[in-house]
């Protein structure tokens, strides 16, 4: 018998055996242990706490008592425990393996920053407590900001956004304040997006009241500054621009494109979520940046993607920067007498003698303490040296997956040399039978987390991959070699490999579509099906 996820209920008998589907009665493969649904094996009349009711208890919600089961599985502790371990064990993490995925930037995090998070004066603070008791906090909180102006030679920083969309956000609300402080607020209704951009641009862009303007990308895989210039016009607001952007490619006219879009008076949003190819090396404000998310988790290395929090600290220009949201950093001589405190301020303070015109704020409290205390560890502990290198060893390893695999895969935009990830095509998979996704599904079987897929859209069947500084040459060496295995292996046309792959995942191929589409979110309890009526 199975039920009705398919999972035997007991011993198949002769009969059975051979229409048994699973490798083993258990669903485990070897130590890599199957999981139920939490519904499947819980019991409504177990607990992991054991606790007596209480003596003359006398229930006190009347009317309101509940009067049909609650329905909740209940485990034992070691039920309860391993559970959850097993669950953990199917995760693919940095910690267990090199994660290619372009445009993420999963690189190691390092120990030091984890350890620096968990102290008391930094990991137990609550947003409330008088701003006299936090001290250490709101000056880490200004170090880190520091940090981030002399990296990227803007004039201000919003840190309260809590990832690089919500900073995208952030960014383009502080643009809108200023077109609307000049009255153009409703004239300047278009911003421009090139057709690579992440999809989170043009999504903030839509979402905070814009419609998007795309331009196209050029042959090589980068914009032109005369087809910004074409695009621009009194009712553009800005433009939104990644660099170095999602092909993994610098965009070399920036600064035209920078001074044709403020010759238009727009302002220039630029996606920095791929800082870490050019910190050290380019300060965005350099290049004529109005506003720029930082993704802290990304290039400051923060346990990110599905993992852990985000944070995405907002750089913006002198021009931005009255606008920057609140709370801003600042002095409170008023909390006790004699005494000055850097503080978070709530209100408008001036702003060097300006009127600062906050367009409000992004979220309730301050932002991610545990990310800034990561962040400022990573950046302490590396140096102003370490960060340079960081980012030059991030472009090499990129580029020296390139060099490895561009005789058998193909590169969209010539074998030229990229930023920190290296973006390829399918055009060496045409006429195999395999395609991008059964490539990836493939390397699944391997080992490794895929590399980003189909995406940027600007390239047929992309496979965009970043292998970050923080690989040795013996791990880059291994995924190449796997990489050209499989692609071997594809050219010998051993097809079935990719198609039928993933074999050896907890889960063989997902219709992905049909979920997406069809998602069933809710657990029925299951029906035992006998194995002989399927
Ligand atoms: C990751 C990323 C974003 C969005 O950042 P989140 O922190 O995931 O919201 C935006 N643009 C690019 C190019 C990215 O890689």
């Amino acid at each position: 018998m199975l039920n009705n996820q398919g999972r035997p209920t007991q011993p198949a008998n002769n009969n059975e055996a051979s229409s048994r589907r699973r490798e083993t009665f258990t669903g485990n493969r070897g130590l890599q242990q199957e999981e139920g649904l939490i519904f499947e094996f819980g019991r409504a009349e177990v607990s992991g706490v054991d606790i007596d009711e209480p003596a003359q208890f006398k229930p006190r919600l009347g009317k309101f008592e509940r009067k049909t089961p609650l329905g909740l599985p209940g485990l034992s502790e070691p039920e309860a425990v391993r559970h959850y371990v097993r669950l953990s064990q199917k995760n693919y993490s940095i910690d267990a393996g090199l994660y290619p995925l372009g445009s993420c930037t999963m690189k190691h995090n390092p120990r030091l920053n984890e350890k620096m998070a968990r102290l008391p004066g930094f990991s137990d603070v609550h947003p409330l407590q008088p701003q006299s008791t936090v001290q250490g906090a709101i000056e880490l909180i200004d170090e880190l900001e520091k940090w981030l102006l002399e990296l990227t030679g803007m004039s201000a920083v919003a840190m309260s956004p809590k990832a690089g969309a919500h900073g995208e956000a952030c960014g383009m609300m502080a643009i809108k304040a200023a077109h609307e402080a000049r009255g153009e607020g409703k004239s300047r209704h278009i911003v421009i997006v090139p057709d690579s951009a992440h999809g989170t641009n043009p999504a903030t862009a839509a979402l905070i009241g814009y419609t998007v303007r795309a331009v196209p990308a050029r042959a090589d895989g980068t914009v032109s500054a005369q087809a910004v210039r074409e695009a621009l016009g009194p009712d553009v607001a800005a433009i939104m621009l990644t660099n170095p952007n999602t092909c993994g490619l610098f965009e070399k006219e920036i600064v035209e494109i920078a001074k044709a879009v403020h010759e238009a008076g727009a302002y220039f949003y630029c996606d920095g979520a791929n800082f870490n190819a050019i910190m050290g090396k380019v300060r965005p404000g350099d290049l004529g940046i109005d506003a720029m998310h930082i993704n802290l988790h990304k290039t400051f290395s923060t346990p990110h993607g599905g993992g852990g929090p985000g944070a995405g600290p907002v750089v913006l220009s002198q021009a931005l920067a009255p606008y920057a949201p609140l709370p801003v950093l600042g002095v409170d001589k008023t909390t006790l007498p004699g005494k000055s405190f850097t503080c978070l301020i709530e209100q408008e303070p001036e702003l060097a003698g300006t009127a600062r015109k906050p367009f409000g704020r992004m979220t309730a409290f301050h932002g991610q303490m545990g990310m800034y205390v990561r962040a400022l560890s990573y950046m302490l502990s590396h140096g102003a040296d370490g960060l340079k290198q960081a980012s030059e060893d991030a472009v090499l390893n990129a580029n020296y997956v390139r060099a490895r695999l561009s005789d058998i895969m193909s590169l969209p935009f010539g074998d030229k040399p990229c930023m920190h990830e290296v973006l390829f095509d399918d055009k060496w998979l045409k006429d195999t039978g395999v395609t991008t996704l059964d490539f990836a599904k493939a390397m699944i079987d391997e080992g490794y987390h895929p590399m980003t897929m189909y995406f940027p859209l600007v390239v047929h069947g992309a496979m965009l991959i970043e292998p970050t500084e923080s690989e040795s040459l013996a791990s880059l060496e291994l995924f190449i070699m796997t990489l050209r295995d499989l692609a071997f292996g594809v050219l010998r046309g051993e097809t079935e490999r990719f198609t039928q792959a993933p074999r050896l995942a907890p889960r063989r191929r997902l219709d992905e579509t049909a979920a997406a589409r069809n998602p069933i979110l809710r657990w029925t309890k299951p029906e035992a099906i006998s194995v002989a009526a399927e």
